[in-house]
């Protein structure tokens, strides 16, 4: 079965949002953090970051062309444009987070979260690591199955997706949040169907 077909019929009333690169480390790679940072908290038995939200006060966007982005670690990366939109649009369900030495960009903290349906969608999970209660890796995000639909604009899938040090968020877009902000002209989103049952 071709990924598409795994999607049922009928209305969709969810999706998750997909965006570019933008060239940039947050804190490093999968498995290495960048030389010199500082504070990053990390499990003292994988050695992998705790905190997926965690900024380095001298990130800068390198590739400042969209208004949503992802650097290579894992975070989400929102535009002034796009915080600026979601706030006019009274889009809820997401924090904006500062960033100390580039303040044309937030990173997208979803601060409502909506259950991923890991059976269905066979996520694979490897390496578990009792001492943080995290996955080393974890895989199958998209497309995504949701247990059910998301109750504000903005949310995230209950698990985080990747590996090591670049796990972070999946986040989901309700289908009011997803034509609103399909009517912006912001540069880099695309939105891909949920199954919700
Ligand atoms: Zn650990």
């Amino acid at each position: 079965m071709t990924e598409s077909r795994l999607i049922a019929g009928g209305n969709v009333t969810s999706y998750s949002v997909d965006f570019p690169d933008n060239d940039s480390h947050m804190c490093g790679s999968d498995d290495r953090l960048l030389k010199g940072i500082t504070g990053v908290p990390v499990c003292p038995s994988c050695h992998f970051k705790t905190d997926p939200y965690f900024i380095n006060s001298a990130f800068r966007v390198k590739r400042a062309l969209y208004d949503l982005s992802s650097t290579y670690d894992g975070y989400v990366i929102a535009s002034l444009k796009f915080r600026e939109a979601c706030r006019r649009l009274h889009i809820e369900g997401a924090d904006f987070l500062t960033l100390p030495a580039d303040r044309r960009f937030f990173v997208v903290k979803p601060t409502s979260v909506v259950a991923f349906d890991v059976e269905a969608r066979r996520v694979k999970f490897t390496k578990y690591c009792e001492t943080c209660g995290l996955y080393g890796a974890t895989a199958g995000a998209t497309p995504a199955f949701l247990r059910a639909e998301s109750t504000t604009g903005l949310s995230r899938a209950d698990i985080f997706f990747g590996s090591g040090n670049s796990r972070g968020p999946l986040l989901i877009a309700s289908r009011d949040a997803k034509e609103a902000l399909s009517k912006e002209r912001l540069a880099g989103l695309r939105f891909l169907e949920c199954r919700v049952p």
